[in-house]
Order: C-alpha cells, then structure tokens, then sequence
C-alpha cells in the first residue's frame, strides 16, 4: 500500500525554494516601492506657499480670532456684516478634495434651532490638497459639502455653507493651514493673519479678496 505522500514532498523540495525566492524578490520589490512612493515624498521638502485668500466671498470683510484652548493657528471666521448661517464656503486656492463628509459628530445646530445638541469634533468638513505638500481645511459646515473626494476645485468655488456641526457654540467656520504634518499660520493674500497662538482671546479684521480672476 503506498499513499503517495514521501514521492511529492521530494518533488516539491525545488519548487518551494523557488517559491521562497519569488516571495522574498516580491517582499524587496514592495520594499522598494514603498519607499520610493512613501517615505522619499514623506522627505521631499514642501514647495512655496501658494497665494491662499480669504475662503468667503469677494470683498467681505470678516473677523479672524481664537481663544485659549483652540489650537495654535487655527482661525475660527465670522462675518462683520449680515448672518453667519449659509454663507458661501470658498476654497483658498485651486487644489484637489481629499476629504469631504463628517468629522465626529454632527449634533443638531441649525438655523432653526441655533442652540440644539451640540456635536463632536469638526462636523461637515472639507479638506484640500493644493500640491507641494500645502492644505486647507474647512469645518463646521451647515449641509453635507458641495464638492466629492477627488474633486479638482479652483480658488473661489464653493465648497459648502457655513454652520454649526460638529462642537460648535455659534454659526462659524473653522479654518486651518497646514504644511506638511504642521499647522502653520495662515497667510491670506501673501498676508500672515497674526493669528500664531491660542494662549489669549483675539482677533483681526480682514477683507475677503478670493475674487475671480479675469482670464
Ligand atoms: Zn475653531
């Protein structure tokens, strides 16, 4: 009675060498990859600051402020003039969409009802990826963003309207500037906003100038 088994385990010997050598030759290739696609972009340094302006409408003027316990560099956006709830969201500059939905929770702020449950984190939010490792980002959105993941934007197209998801107290948008890993401080027309730390309440002035351009 022979069952075979000893006769394809000496025949196999070879192959499963050859098989350990392709699977190692695959192991280093995606070594390789990873770091040629990951880690050397990881090092690459970022590339200049693109020309970001004000992501609400042309020629607004709005407050910029913080508080303690905000973050460094964040800036929290309201309008001088007129009401908060629904304004135009604009992109800063022409990049493309990297995130587009819920941050946390949404809790239950609407115009409607301005002092319902208040959420968690960031609400409906938006980021952008405007190349040379720079992005934006735009919280507390009333609805669900206008614009999909993937999505190519210029500087000025609306993104969403602004609201009071995520853990907000009133209408307003929260807004970042990151290079790299790091927030930096925003520059809005080649501007820095002054807004650089979160150990006091303050608050600047500026006017919106994310005007189309004639081309
Ligand atoms: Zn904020």
């Amino acid at each position: 009675m022979t069952t075979g088994r000893p006769t394809r385990a000496r025949s196999h010997r070879r192959p499963r060498g050859r098989i350990l050598l392709v699977l190692l030759a695959l192991v280093a290739t995606v070594a390789l990859l990873g770091v040629a696609f990951v880690v050397l972009p990881m090092l690459r340094p970022a590339g200049p600051r693109p020309l970001f302006q004000l992501p609400v409408a042309c020629g607004e003027t709005w407050q910029l402020g913080t508080y303690p316990g905000h973050d460094d560099y964040d800036v929290d956006l309201f309008p001088t003039e007129g009401e908060a709830w629904g304004r135009p969201v604009l992109a800063s500059y022409g990049g493309t969409v990297t995130v587009a939905g819920i941050n946390g929770s949404l809790g239950g702020r609407t115009p409607e009802n301005p002092d319902g449950p208040r959420g968690r984190g960031g609400g409906y939010w938006v980021k952008i990826d405007h190349g040379g490792k720079w992005e934006t980002q735009y919280l507390h959105l009333l609805e669900p963003p206008l614009v999909t993941v993937g999505q190519r934007v210029a500087q000025g197209d609306q993104i969403g309207r602004l609201g009071s998801t995520g853990n907000s107290g009133a209408p307003h948008l929260h807004y970042e500037q990151r290079r790299g890993w790091d927030k930096v401080e925003t520059y809005f027309d080649g501007a820095p906003s002054g807004i650089t730390t979160d150990d006091r309440e303050y608050t600047v002035k500026r006017a919106s100038k994310n005007c189309p351009t004639v081309s």
